[in-house]
């Protein structure tokens, strides 16, 4: 498989606005955990790709938690003494304290105020603010907006509905040669915020359209989730189905400016932990690493203990650590074509990877073959080019013992694994290698003549390891 080839020979800013299109189709949505705002969500999703809507009741125990009851709202608003709606839900969905309770009455200011949501860092923008487990109604606001309502008698009026109902999840699964499964997992229950939702949304949608009606090695399952109890929602209910990922990324927060960050599995040295490494050490953007946390994304219900998953999460700019996150600035500006492109890519990078290492053993381990007869060599010109697939043949042909894998010799060799990928194909097809199946993992290794996938860019980011300051503040907040 070489998707990372076909997408980079589309046009990259044809693909960005297209991305950017599909999260602007998404965007006045207003979303939640439960509700016809995450059904009209995924309704949007299954015209791009095959989804599977499941729809759990209200009152299902799930582990420890129990599906909530649904959340539905028409309208809601604050008006001031002279009628004027100065509060508006119709004009941005975050003016509502999501999960609200209904209510319609009309209070003095000093008595609305509780239950009004301000970042007074942040005069000017709106907080999205969430209540799913606790009853209460509030509006979210600018501050500056507080600052200017004058006292009097305010109406307010939330019109939502809080009853036995289902939560809604969608799931797209495209079948491989086997039944381990990757898992692409990403959440969609916020409203209007584009980069922390609708960017992971864009960019798994359109992943699944890549792989749609492919030969795969590997079977795909997409999960398009609520945060948090939707990712808990389906472990309780598909746990067999868990045992056979192996390997899974989150994906949020991946149409912004910034950089590159991977934050890995708990088990920190899994193969998509190091592919997503790989990848991202070759791919032109800057790029870091973070240790594993049990806070952020859904990530930490796949990681959880008893599921102990190789699940990680793959972000540009890291929840909690941008400015506009969790407010009206995480808005259709805040995300950018040509981010969304790269993402893409990015992601279509790590799959190619996963699909395509492999295990050889080499036929001639004593002594080197002679290369230079099988024009696998330097020529008599002594000319340079090419020096970088001549050491990738030597690479593999040196670790291919049965101890290592094609990633075992990119990480070692410092050479990108679709060159390293390359290079085993051709010295196989000379027979010079013969492929292995791969130790400890079901997956038969196949033996299907593969194309080379070196479009990544060859860049020197910078990628270390271990970040701890961000806990200031995360997702998936209860
Ligand atoms: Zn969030």
């Amino acid at each position: 498989m070489n998707l990372l080839r076909e997408v980079s020979e589309q046009d990259a800013t044809k693909i960005g606005q297209e991305l950017l299109r599909f999260a602007e189709e998404l965007y006045p949505i207003c979303r939640s955990i439960t509700g016809d705002g995450i059904r009209r969500t995924l309704a949007k999703i299954q015209d791009r790709i095959p989804l599977r809507i499941c729809e759990i009741p209200t009152g299902t125990p799930v582990f420890d938690w129990t599906v909530p009851k649904e959340w539905n709202i028409r309208d809601a608003y604050i008006k001031a003494p002279g009628g004027r709606r100065v509060v508006d839900f119709l004009k941005c969905n975050l003016h509502v304290l999501n999960y609200s309770t209904p209510v319609h009455a009309t209070l003095p200011l000093s008595e609305l105020k509780p239950h009004l949501f301000t970042i007074p860092e942040q005069p000017d923008l709106i907080p999205y603010r969430t209540s799913y487990y606790n009853d209460e109604w509030g509006f979210c606001l600018s501050h500056n907006q507080m600052l200017a309502l004058e006292d009097g008698d305010y109406e307010v009026c939330i019109d939502s509905t809080l009853e036995d109902g289902h939560l809604t999840y969608g799931e797209c699964y495209l079948a491989g040669r086997s039944s381990d499964e990757v898992l692409i997992s990403c959440h969609a229950c916020h409203p209007s915020l584009a980069n922390d939702n609708l960017s992971g949304l864009a960019v798994a949608t359109f992943l699944a359209q890549l792989l749609s009606g492919r030969d795969l090695r590997y079977s795909y399952r997409f999960l398009f989730i609520p945060g948090t109890i939707g990712a808990i929602t389906w472990l309780a209910r598909n746990r067999e189905t868990a045992a056979r990922i192996r390997h899974g990324l989150v994906l949020t927060c991946i149409g912004d400016k910034g950089g590159f960050h991977y934050k890995k599995s708990r088990r920190g040295n899994t193969d998509i932990d190091r592919v997503a490494a790989h990848v991202l050490r070759h791919s032109g953007e800057s790029a870091e690493i973070l240790e594993f946390s049990p806070y952020g994304y859904d990530e930490r219900q796949y990681c959880s203990p008893g599921f102990n998953l190789p699940v990680g999460c793959l972000m540009r700019s890291v929840w909690g650590s941008f400015p506009e996150y969790h407010t009206s600035a995480d808005n259709l500006d805040f995300i950018r074509p040509s981010q969304l492109a790269g993402s893409l890519f990015v992601c279509a990078a790590i799959l190619d990877t996963l699909e395509n290492n492999r295990w050889y053993r080499s036929e001639s381990p004593y002594c080197e073959p002679q290369l230079g007869r099988r024009n696998l060599y330097w020529s008599a010109g002594g000319e340079t080019s090419g020096e970088e697939e001549i050491m990738a043949r030597l690479w593999v042909l040196n670790l291919s013992d049965g101890n290592h894998s094609l990633l075992d010799i990119a990480e070692r060799s410092g050479i990108l694994f679709s060159t390293i990928s390359e290079a085993a194909d051709l010295l196989w097809q000379k027979g010079l290698l013969s492929i292995i199946p791969d130790p400890g993992q079901g997956t038969p290794a196949g033996g299907t003549s593969r194309e080379g996938n070196s479009q990544l860019r060859k860049g020197t980011p910078s990628v270390s390891t271990a970040r701890s300051d961000l806990l200031s503040s995360g997702d998936g907040r209860e």
